[in-house]
């Protein structure tokens, strides 16, 4: 299950992981608290940019333009694998912890009880960032979902195997520096990068097709596949500690040459594999 602010912020952060696990058979599911209407407008604030705008575009109203990036998500969704889309129609740029949003998110844990939720790493809480209210709210709802008592919500306490945080503000992959904070886990999604360059390619409202999508990914899945050893990847990082019963090594890490990764890892090329149509 994903929490995050906004439509597109599910795809652009983790749709190449989630399109893995829905491969895999698991069950997704995108909770986003923003309707979107007014996040990255660019259809509608470019046109009036023009010297003749289009009124068709310049006069949506909201519902209308709320609509529309909703179909973008849904066929985004669609493409990615995800399962049920949950949006709580906030506004974009809430500001503040809300309690009544946290009871909602809480609510929606125990009723999807998933095993796993990935949300934005919090960032800098003193700074105003929808994207850092957002996993305040749904660090809340995950707090109060595990004192859920039977006897007294109609639910019993759920509690997470594991909290993944996308978008750690750093990309060095090793421990030692910027005080050891770094992404510690990698997910491989070079198998599934040109479903993540169709959804965001669905994202049109907001500039995200065509160039933009092949850009983030190349650049972003692009740098953090280059710490991972292969040619794309997603980055996140833990809340929780990890119990084994033997030191873990991962099969990539067995496998990886590293005297030629770095050949491997650059063999693709995202603009001649998903040309502009
Ligand atoms: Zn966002």
């Amino acid at each position: 299950m994903t929490i995050y602010a906004h439509p597109a912020d599910t795809i652009t952060n983790c749709g190449g992981t989630l399109a893995r696990h829905a491969d895999a058979g698991d069950e997704v599911v995108a909770l986003i608290l923003t309707h979107g209407g007014r996040i990255h407008a660019n259809k509608y604030a470019e046109e009036w940019r023009r010297d003749n705008p289009d009124p068709s575009i310049t006069g949506a109203s909201l519902d209308e333009i709320i609509e529309n990036k909703k179909g973008e998500l849904r066929r985004a969704a669609s493409i990615i694998g995800i399962g049920e889309v949950i949006t709580f129609d906030l506004d974009d740029n809430f500001a503040a912890v809300s309690e009544d949003v946290v009871d909602r998110i809480a609510f929606e844990l125990a009723r999807q009880q998933p095993d796993v939720v990935i949300m934005d790493y919090p960032l800098n809480q003193s700074w105003n960032n929808p994207h850092t209210v957002a996993t305040m709210m749904a660090m809340a709802g995950l707090g109060r979902a595990s004192q859920a008592l039977l006897n007294l919500d109609g639910a019993a306490d759920f509690h997470v195997k594991q909290v993944f945080f996308t978008s750690l503000p750093i990309v060095i992959g090793d421990s030692l520096s910027l005080g050891g904070q770094r992404n510690d886990v990698y997910v491989d999604i070079t198998d599934v990068v040109g479903r993540k360059v169709a959804a965001m390619d669905e994202f049109v409202s907001q500039g995200y097709a065509g160039l933009f999508s092949r850009k983030l990914i190349e650049s972003n899945n692009g740098e953090h596949g280059r710490i991972a050893g292969v040619n794309f990847a997603e980055a996140f990082c833990r809340l929780n500690a990890e119990t084994h019963t033997t030191l873990p090594v991962t099969k990539a890490a067995m496998e990886q040459d590293v005297l030629t990764r770095h050949v491997a890892y650059s063999e693709l090329n995202l603009r001649q594999m998903f040309p502009l149509t």
